[in-house]
């Protein structure tokens, strides 16, 4: 996530004014950095992902209903993915091509989609250009039907990349892998589910995602709350109707203002009675620039298309002679201080925005982001800052501090009572790691969250040494692109390439050889650090809300080309960075 903030997109705007209006500008950003520090010094423990007891209901399948009794499954199959998301419907697809035919995912869901299967609530879509973001469109005969999809579009999508490629044949759904544990004498993994499941894998694939467990911030009184609540990835429809008119009576409150409140929140403002909307720290919202595909221009696509497009994602960007000129002759100080000042102009026109449509002044400058853009995922809506100026849309501007208390009548916050019928978390996800409820035991007995205990390594953010045949998807020490999809196809494709060529040489087992992780450990740390910006930075899931990290601990940095690149060298050396196994 870090190299988000490394490198901001989009920051068109060119510094105009006094380098004093800047410097004032970074100390306001440093001051509401260090309150929300100060809030809360537990980091990443303010949160709770443990959900048993009273809170086990914020976790409950809602779209799925009971779970489907079925037999626990004793048998083997050649490629075993641990989730059913893009990761695992990407690669498969590459994996077919290659000629693979006993694929299985393993998905706690009750269908394909992962993140597209969890959220479906109500404005749910993607911030990312359809065409770019959907993937296999080539292969699937299909053009988007706008410019940004909507989530159920995205989902059908995965259901359609499934049926395609025959994967529901010997999927498992609402089942969650346990235990993942090599087995040297076999050179296979035996996995273990909470289904009493005992499966065999030659190769095995952590497609779960970074983003998959729901969160709840740790507040005083949490469970005491009598009034109906759930976690935004739970939407329970059943109350709220799917056109949301079950809330035509109802005091909504929603906690959160992320990514996902941003595109729920214009809904629920037209939906509900009164709505709450409790903010500890607001988004940067921009224009977002949508419309429905022309069919005329659809049709005109020649075959192919999608894949060229991708193909220009993953090239470096072109820099005129003077450009490059000009660079090399500013100062590492003066490069820091051209992007800081954009990005502030950046973010001045995020608030001249909000000035101009907000109409309520005091609620205009609390809506208004004091950080670097890019610290925080930005945010692209029309219809969310005029949801403020409807009368029943109330903003309670926690300034950094957040809610604090939850009663059985509802929020409290500096001694208001704020009523509610209903409570919605919209406060994300864990950051994971590794597996989630998964524990994956190597060659050599030893768990893979105590190797990376003293800091992640691996290779090419796939591969780790000492658990062969084993690959991870959009983890660590991999590169990060706004557009997830162009990252797990790159991966997709490199894993496929790895399967193939065991496959091709009767290699049992593939193994990153511990001198190929150490050069990876190396690129990683090499390309961290230029700059103080993640630290600087408003606390968040992207900067692991403040908290100290090795820099070996995030992801690549050196730009998607050159990943790709390091992809491709892989590739064409195999025997330089691996061990391989007949046996
Ligand atoms: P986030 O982690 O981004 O947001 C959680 C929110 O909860 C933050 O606003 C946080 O405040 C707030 N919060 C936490 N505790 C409290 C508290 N005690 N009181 C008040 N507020 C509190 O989760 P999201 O689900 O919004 O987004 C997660 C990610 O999912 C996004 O970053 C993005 O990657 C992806 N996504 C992408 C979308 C797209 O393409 N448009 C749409 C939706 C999600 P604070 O900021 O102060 O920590």
């Amino acid at each position: 996530m870090a190299e988000l903030i490394e490198k901001p997109i989009g920051l068109a705007a060119k510094p105009t004014r006094s380098q004093e209006f800047y410097d004032n500008v970074k100390r306001k950003f440093a001051e509401e950095r260090d309150l929300r520090l100060n809030y809360r010094p537990n980091g990443t423990a303010q949160y709770t992902s443990e959900f048993s007891g009273a809170l086990a209901k914020y976790e409950v399948d809602p779209y799925a209903g009971e779970v489907t009794p079925r037999e626990p499954i004793n048998d083997t199959v050649e490629v075993l993915f641990i989730g059913g998301g893009f990761s695992a419907l990407l690669t498969s697809a590459r994996l077919r091509e290659h000629g693979v035919e006993s694929i299985r995912i393993v998905e706690r869901g009750a269908d394909v989609g992962g993140t597209w299967y969890w959220n479906r609530y109500p404005g749910v879509a993607c911030d990312v250009v359809a065409y770019d973001y959907l993937p296999l469109l080539d292969e699937l005969d299909y053009v988007p039907k706008d410019h940004y999809a909507r989530g159920p579009e995205i989902f059908a999508h995965c259901q359609a990349i499934a049926r395609k490629y025959n994967l529901y044949k010997l999927a498992t759904f609402q089942t969650t892998v346990t235990s993942t544990i090599w087995d040297p004498d076999e050179q296979m993994w035996n996995l273990t589910t909470d289904r009493g499941d005992h499966m065999k894998a030659r190769f095995v694939i952590c497609a779960n995602g970074t983003l998959s467990k729901p969160k709840l911030a740790k507040i005083k009184g949490l469970e005491t709350f009598k009034g109906h609540s759930f976690h935004t990835s739970r939407w329970d429809y059943a109350y709220t109707k799917p056109d949301l008119s079950g809330l035509e009576n109802k005091v909504v409150g929603i906690i959160g203002t992320g990514a996902t409140a941003v595109q729920a929140i214009p809904g629920l403002g037209a939906a509900a009675k009164e709505l709450y909307v409790f903010q500890r720290t607001p988004s940067s919202i921009d224009i977002r620039d949508d419309w429905p595909t022309d069919p005329n221009w659809a049709r005109r696509l020649p075959h192919g298309w999608q894949a060229r497009r991708r193909a220009r994602a993953r090239m470096e960007p072109q820099l005129t002679e003077e450009q490059k000129a000009k660079q090399a002759a500013m100062s590492h100080e003066d490069k820091i201080r051209r992007q800081e000042n954009a990005n502030i102009e950046a973010m001045m026109k995020i608030h001249q925005r909000i000035d101009a449509i907000v109409k309520d002044k005091a609620t205009a400058e609390a809506l208004k982001p004091w950080y670097m853009l890019m610290c925080k995922r930005p945010c692209f809506h029309n219809d969310y800052l005029p949801t403020f100026n409807r009368p029943n849309v109330h903003l309670i501007d926690t300034k950094g501090k957040g809610i604090t208390e939850i009663t059985e009548k509802g929020v409290m916050f500096e001694g208001k009572q704020y009523e509610l019928d209903v409570l919605i978390y919209a406060t994300g996800f864990e950051v994971q790691k590794t597996g989630i409820y998964n524990q994956i035991k190597g060659a050599n007995g030893l768990e893979l969250n105590d190797k990376y205990r003293e800091g992640i390594r691996t290779l090419l953010g796939i591969h780790s040494e000492g658990y062969p045949n084993l690959f991870i998807m959009g983890g660590y020490q991999a590169s990060f692109q706004f557009n997830l999809t162009d990252m797990l196809q790159a991966q997709g494709d490199h894993i496929a390439a790895c399967i193939d060529y065991a496959r091709r040489h009767g290699y049992q087992s593939v193994d990153a050889t511990p001198e190929a992780e150490e050069w990876w450990v190396q690129e990683i740390i090499n390309h961290r650090g230029k700059t103080n910006r993640n630290h600087e930075c408003t606390p968040g899931y992207y900067n692991f809300e403040g908290e100290f990290q090795r820099r070996q601990d995030g992801n690549y940095n050196g730009g998607f080309f050159q990943y790709c690149n390091h992809l491709g060298e892989v590739q064409a050396r195999m025997d330089d960075h691996f061990s391989f196994s007949k046996k």
